[in-house]
């Protein structure tokens, strides 16, 4: 007799899918059950037939089915085509459709209202817990201890005694349906042929789209007539957002033109909540959900239209795990699912701008600022002429923009992509810098808590009295700006300002941000300086000035895309200034004003800088013309490191194509004590870089101490 087997898929890095007996159960692609391994008993998902490779004898049966609902197929295909993608082991993938799921208790509760009996005994705590259940509500046991100022014991006596009777409930409230109509903005000409376009798109099947348009073009409103129509038909639409903090505006958005909250899904949504959206998306009560990169795993029931705003943003990659692009996963989604996908962004990435002028992608523009704003104008500083004075950082004509602009009785953003005092200390004596010992970085100064800190692995310690290489006394000084010197910098110029900083840092927490950024937006703050956490998103109506302090910075390093991030932030730094009705400008100070990237940027001729990127990277056949994975290994053992890295170089396969670079040590050669060591595989376009990948590794895989990350697609080369 066969015994019938499936195989179960368990989420985590193990190999598999393992085979397990039926047990007598119903079990069909998808389900989730309970699994035992080893001693422990443990949650999988069913993949398919058994393999047979594990004997009759010795097969394990599963244990049962658990109570939540089935993964859809495409999730499971999603499943298969990401781990082969991304070159990942496929529970690893699984565990990200997974993560919220198992948080999730079963579908009812129990809580008690009042009842048929009256108590044979009355006691005045009793009758407290009776006068309050008069309201006919249901509650559970320790609600009314609370409520009535009971014990639990006094509650479950009026349960037994029949005065309290239990009634089953559904766990979760189904989220708010939005409402399509409820609220319409008359869309300009532009913006009603850029909605109804996309509305077309809806009876297409696959298809995605760029949405280009400058900030404040209107591309959140047209989308949402899409999403609109996509509720009027019944379907389910997710909008991808690069980072958590945008969320938390983008829901009053949302709620102004549908009349309620979309369901929100991301890192900091947790427990109850987090399975509550995965419930939703997988009945299909979540009509819309807003989220960071997790929430395109979710177990969507009748998925029909994706957004991806911001396309370009680099928070879009995952760096750790599964190493993923999500703007580029969700592509496959929609094609999986046979829906169309929108990227929206004023300053897409080269892949998406090639991908549309190729015409693998349709391309809608929206040209113009909606309204009265216009976009601001662009001026760059040549920081070799207009110097700023000495231990200064701030030059001759900046000085006087922002002095006018006090006068006038306007904001100033000053920006500068750098956290603390000075992101480097330095002995005047012997050059010596100050390391952090466990990776390749500078220590940066911050003052305000007295400290030198690593900004990769959070190493602190205080600032020497003398240097630690010369032993000279008082030698040690801080070199170059981060934003906490700007800040003094510019006290010292204008006492009477309000000024605050704006940064992801520990002392400038997210809060404190917050509320910098909220002062600002009212007009309590006259100059903000800010890391990049204030390009994004925000609206300052009183913004009339953006001074860039160093917009050199993030040119320099040998990343491919350097220059293309470079740009998107400058873009989007200076298109803060002037986003209502006052005329904006903004200064770039720079110490290569010829550079074509600052022309592009002053002459605000995206087009043109894209362009020519696009010939540099076709002729050197870097993506999109060509494709790259990154393998960075890394151990504390450097020996060990070393010697397993020169097996694999000399393990490589050799292909038509394909070109393998390395080891060579990593931009970040060591990283929390551990030495990192890089190949680069580049290859043609059409070639299948993941199988090359595999075959590689299957050779040769890492010995325990090293740890081997595979980055198909390497969006930054550290
Ligand atoms: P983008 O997403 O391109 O940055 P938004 O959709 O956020 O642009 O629009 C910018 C601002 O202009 C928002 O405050 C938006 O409500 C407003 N806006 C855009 N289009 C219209 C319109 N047709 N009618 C009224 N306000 C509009
Ligand atoms: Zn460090």
């Amino acid at each position: 007799m066969t015994v019938q087997s499936v195989s179960v898929l368990l989420p985590g890095g193990a190999p598999g899918p393992f085979d397990y007996a039926k047990g007598g159960h119903d079990l069909k692609r998808g389900d989730v059950v309970s699994v035992p391994l080893g001693r422990r008993e443990v949650t999988g998902v069913v993949w398919g037939p058994g393999t047979g490779e594990v004997g009759h004898n010795r097969l394990k049966s599963v244990s049962g089915l658990i109570d939540l609902p089935k993964l859809p197929d495409l999730i499971c295909d999603f499943v298969d085509w990401m781990a082969g993608y991304t070159v990942s082991p496929k529970g690893n993938v699984l565990a990200l459709a997974l993560r919220s799921a198992e948080a999730g208790p079963g579908k009812t509760k129990l809580l008690f209202r009042r009842g048929a009996l009256e108590p044979a005994r009355m006691t005045p705590a009793r009758q407290k817990v009776l006068a309050a259940a008069a309201d006919g509500l249901a509650r559970s046991m320790a609600e009314w201890a609370e409520m009535a100022g009971v014990s639990t014991a006094t509650v479950k006596g009026l349960i037994e005694a029949g005065a309290l009777e239990g009634v089953e409930v559904p766990l979760f409230r189904a989220p708010p349906d939005p409402d399509p109509e409820h609220m319409h903005l008359l869309l300009s000409p532009a913006q009603r042929g850029v909605a109804d376009d996309l509305i077309a798109a809806l009876d297409g099947g696959f298809s995605a789209t760029l949405l280009d348009g400058v900030t404040g073009s209107g591309k959140t409103e047209t989308y949402f007539e899409a999403v609109a129509e996509v509720l009027r038909r019944g379907g389910q639409a997710l909008i991808l957002l690069p980072e958590i903090a945008l969320t938390h505006q983008f829901m009053d958005r949302f709620e102004a033109r549908f009349g309620c909250r979309p369901c929100e899904y991301h890192s900091d949504v947790k427990g109850p909540e987090r399975s509550r959206v995965w419930r939703a998306a997988s009945d299909g009560t979540a009509r819309v959900v807003v989220g960071a990169r997790s929430s395109l795993f979710l177990p969507y029931a009748d998925l029909k239209l994706i957004i991806v705003d911001e396309e370009h943003d680099s928070a879009f990659k995952q760096e750790e795990g599964v190493i993923y692009h999500a703007r580029d996963m969700a592509v496959m989604r929609a094609r999986m699912g046979d829906f169309p996908i929108v990227m929206a962004s004023a300053t897409p990435s080269l892949e998406t701008w090639v991908n549309a002028n190729q015409g693998r992608y349709r391309h809608l523009t929206l040209p113009a600022r909606f309204g009265a704003a216009v976009m601001p104008d662009v001026q760059l500083i040549d920081l070799r002429r207009d110097k700023p004075p000495s231990q200064r950082f701030l030059s001759p004509p900046l000085e006087a923009a922002i002095e006018e602009t006090l006068q006038r009785k306007e904001q100033t953003l000053l920006f500068l992509n750098r956290r603390g005092y000075a992101p480097l200390n330095i002995c005047h004596e012997c050059g010596h810098r100050i390391e952090c010992p466990n990776c390749s970085a500078w220590l940066v100064e911050h003052r305000f808590r007295s400290k030198l800190t690593c900004h990769h692995c959070g190493y602190e310690r205080a600032k020497p009295h003398s240097c630690p290489q010369c032993g000279t006394a008082n030698s040690i000084a801080s070199s170059g700006p981060g934003v906490e010197r700007i800040a003094e910098e510019v006290t010292h110029l204008w006492p009477e300002a309000r000024v605050a900083i704006a940064s992801s840092d520990v002392l400038h927490g997210p809060k404190q941000t917050q509320e910098a950024l909220a002062s600002m937006a009212e007009g309590g703050i006259d100059i903000l300086i800010g890391t990049q956490i204030v390009a994004k998103g925000h609206n300052f109506p009183n913004l009339t000035l953006v001074g860039v302090v160093d917009a050199d910075l993030g040119l320099s390093g040998g990343d491919p895309r350097a220059r293309e991030r470079t740009f998107q932030l400058l873009h989007q730094v200076a298109g803060r200034a002037g986003r209502a009705e006052k005329p904006g400008r903004a200064l770039l100070q720079t110490h290569q004003p010829e550079d074509r990237l600052m022309q592009a940027i002053a002459a605000g001729d995206r087009d043109a800088f894209l362009t020519l990127e696009a010939e540099d990277r076709e002729r050197l056949g870097f993506p999109p013309f060509g494709r790259f994975a990154a393998l960075v290994l890394s151990s504390p053992d450097e020996p060990l490191l070393e010697a397993y890295a020169r097996d694999l170089a000399a393990a490589a396969p050799l292909a038509e194509g394909c070109t393998v670079w390395g080891p060579a040590p990593a931009l970040m050669a060591r990283l929390r004590g551990r030495t990192r060591l890089r190949f680069l595989v580049k290859t043609q376009r059409n070639f299948r870089i993941q199988d090359f990948v595999r075959e590689w590794l299957a050779a040769l895989p890492p010995p325990g101490k090293v740890r081997l990350n595979v980055d198909i697609d390497p969006q930054s080369f550290l």
